[in-house]
């Protein structure tokens, strides 16, 4: 374009918006070291919550009154080595949601494998994970308490799995605690503390805030609160912030205990309040010089989306074709905060993966309590109400009965995934096969008005069920398939007829029955379905 346009003798200029343009640029050399950001990982009930909990409740409130009761998508502690950032959203569908939206955030993984119980398939899984986005372990074996633990075996199986711990000439560091009664778990504080200078975590300090959304949800009293981590540089009230589509001025700053902040630097999380709309966990999050640029920022944000919307709108062909054949479960997800939703809802999508059968589509995804508009939107759809901690308002439970709109809630994201499984086996439609049940040789014909040709048979293997299928054969060649009309024996209509009796049949719809003709007798069996 520039060419031409030079030819005909216009000057081009390039007006395409640079949003490195409004975001703060720093000083890489003057960088401080900061706090690991640490993802709690491991096998279901091997104790990541109940560590995530010890460390928080005994270690976060020390001197506050009461402490940390509610959900916080992420605290800091101290420890007498420097200070450790926890993410509390223990699992991998967190940490995957993150990544997937292009966001790092963790320095370190701490894998949870139960002393009493050894390495597990996802605690393969979670060593992958971390392999692939090339973020260090520290392996807490836990439940050392207990006594059939053998926290032995477990370094020995880690091995298998390229973790060779310290003891044994390794660089893995393997911290032994329980998260029950506490032992070791400041020993597992420290050590992570230790690895922030280890790995040289050091982020610039100084100069306009850039982070990370982690949680972003709508308080009834406080309107939208987005827990940010910060990255770099340093958030302070009064700023001018953007995520996703949205900007605000921020009104206020609280750290994990709800304490007003007047600035936080990196690795600390913190409330932000005051943003204009939910944006999702692992969104970046930055700070702008004024609502000039924001509103730019903003603006072009959204052009670039519906541009890319427009675009994709309309199926291809080959989309076409699989709708038709494919069928699919509909979902619509509500969940209690927007990084549950957001891991629920790439959970579920995921399954679509294990199968080509049949599709899960999240049609819907939104914070907040299940409520009639959401029954109403999975009636247009046809589709189904997951709900993830959170209930029903209003009339929604006995209008989704009613317009029978099926509505399920959960607290265990495995559960649900459960249930999607098995409302999509639902949706397939069994396969069948043919089970052999006998023979019949046609000895004579007898038109017999009404029924028309009655072929007189010797019932030659297994029997000859009235409600069979079957298949007429002629010196081997099949003739016809088909089901029965008329099965006699004598004048009297029966259910079947076994090996050696002779009985009169009538082939529905077939009247080229001749002598010697072989009928095959067989039914379909229902096969389950399955993914
Ligand atoms: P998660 O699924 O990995 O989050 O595991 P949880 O934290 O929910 O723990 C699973 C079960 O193990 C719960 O019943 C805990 O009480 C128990 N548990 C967790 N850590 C320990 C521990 O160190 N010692 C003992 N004895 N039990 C533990």
């Amino acid at each position: 374009a520039e060419m031409v346009a030079a030819e005909f003798g216009y000057k081009t200029e390039d007006v395409t918006f640079d949003e490195s343009e409004v975001f703060a640029s720093y000083d890489e050399d003057d960088t401080a070291f900061r706090a690991p950001v640490v993802t709690v990982m491991g096998h279901v009930d091997h104790g990541k919550t109940s560590l995530l909990d010890y460390i928080r409740t005994a270690r976060v409130a020390a001197g506050e009154a009461g402490g940390i009761t509610q959900h916080v998508a992420a605290y800091k502690v101290e420890t007498p080595k420097g200070e450790v950032t926890f993410l509390d959203t223990p699992g991998h569908e967190a940490f995957t949601a993150m990544r997937s939206r292009g966001a790092q955030v963790t320095d370190i993984v701490v894998l949870v494998v139960a002393a009493d119980d050894g390495v597990m398939p996802t605690t393969i899984e979670a060593i992958k994970h971390a392999k692939e986005s090339k973020v260090p372990i520290v392996v807490a074996v836990n439940k050392i308490d207990k006594p059939d633990a053998n926290s032995g075996r477990v370094k020995q199986s880690l091995m298998e799995h390229e973790l060779v711990g310290e003891e044994f000439g390794g660089a893995v560091p393997i911290v032994e605690v329980s998260a029950k009664t506490g032992q070791g778990v400041e020993d597992l504080l420290e050590t992570l503390a230790l690895q922030a200078e280890v790995l040289e975590l050091r982020s610039p300090v100084e100069g306009s805030a850039s982070g990370t959304v982690l949680e972003a949800r709508i308080d009834k009293g406080r309107g939208t609160v987005v827990t940010v981590l910060v990255q770099s540089g340093t958030l302070k009230k009064g700023d001018t912030v953007v995520a996703n589509e949205f900007y605000a001025k921020v009104r206020g700053l609280n750290d994990q205990n709800g304490k007003a902040l007047k600035e936080a630097g990196p690795s600390t999380p913190v409330e932000v309040l005051g943003l204009g709309g939910v944006p999702f966990a692992g969104d970046s999050i930055n700070v702008v010089d004024n609502d000039k640029d924001a509103k730019a920022l903003v603006a072009n944000r959204r052009e670039k989306r519906l541009r890319k919307e427009s675009v994709r709108s309309g199926p291809s062909i080959t989309e076409m074709m699989l709708m038709k054949k494919v069928p699919t479960l509909k979902v619509v997800l509500k969940a209690d905060v927007q990084g549950s939703a957001q891991a629920l809802a790439e959970a579920l999508e995921e399954i679509t993966n294990e199968t080509e059968k049949v599709k899960l589509e999240v049609i819907k995804s939104e914070v907040g309590q299940i409520n009639e508009t959401d029954v109403k939107y999975a009636r247009a759809g046809d589709s189904v109400i997951f709900g993830f901690n959170v209930k029903t308002a209003g009339k929604a439970a006995p209008v989704a009965e009613s317009e029978g709109v099926p509505l399920y809630t959960f607290g265990v994201i495995y559960d649900a995934l459960d249930k999607a499984r098995e409302l999509m086996i639902g949706l397939l439609e069994p396969e069948y096969r043919e089970r052999e049940q006998g023979e019949a040789e046609v000895r004579a014909l007898f038109p017999i008005p009404r029924l028309g040709v009655v072929a007189g048979c010797r019932v030659t293997k297994g029997l000859i069920n009235r409600s069979s299928h079957v298949r007429v054969l002629r010196e081997g060649e099949v003739l016809h398939s088909g089901v029965i009309g008329s099965l006699r024996v004598h004048k009297d209509d029966v259910k079947e007829v076994k090996d050696g009796f002779e009985c009169g049949i009538v082939v529905d719809g077939f009247a080229g029955l001749a002598e010697g003709d072989q009928i095959q007798a067989f039914d379909m069996e229902a096969i389950p379905p399955t993914l």
